[in-house]
């Protein structure tokens, strides 16, 4: 199985807490007007890589915390991006992901890749980025309407839970 990135950051610490890798999805249909990443919309463009060869390259230190699947959108490639999620589980890391879509249409969805992305998920950042309520004060958000979503807790309880830092 492919993956089609628009890049990779071995180290991060922008994109969720603590040291992380961060994986850019090439594609997004969002358009978003503001939007920081345009060169990530075109379905053709970054370049493909093998999952596996991929995996065996990512950096694997102990000091990375997770990995963020960022874009771009990974929804629009959600069987390469559940597997990249599986596998760092496997690796014990968390695992954070941005999106364009909502978390209601995500969970309403009868799709079942959708479903099984959002399963390998811990924490989602959901919605558009909206230029009119731009806030670089927010932490790990573009835009105010966009929330921190806990994966888990809120496929378990059927409605939205929003993370926290002071847990984590
Ligand atoms: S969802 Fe993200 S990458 Fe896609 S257009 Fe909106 S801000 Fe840009």
């Amino acid at each position: 199985m492919k993956v089609r990135l628009a890049g990779i950051v071995n180290e991060s610490v922008n994109d969720g807490p603590g040291l992380r890798i961060v994986l850019f999805f090439q594609g997004c249909d969002h358009h978003c007007p503001g939007c920081h990443n345009p060169q990530t919309w075109s379905f053709s463009g970054g370049a493909e890589y093998e999952i596996d060869s991929l995996l065996d390259h990512l950096c694997d230190h102990p000091l990375i915390r997770g990995i963020t699947l960022s874009g771009g959108d990974p929804f629009y490639q959600p069987e390469a991006a559940a597997r990249i999620a599986a596998n760092f589980h496997e690796r014990g890391k968390d695992v954070w992901a941005y999106t364009g879509f909502v978390w209601n249409d995500l969970r309403n969805s009868s799709g079942s890749a959708w479903q099984e992305l959002l399963e390998n998920i811990d924490v989602l950042v959901d919605g558009p980025f909206l230029q009119e309520q731009r806030d670089l004060k927010i932490p790990f958000r573009g835009s105010a309407n966009q929330r921190i979503i806990r994966v888990p807790e809120s496929l378990q309880q059927n409605q939205i839970v929003l993370w926290n830092p002071r847990p984590q």
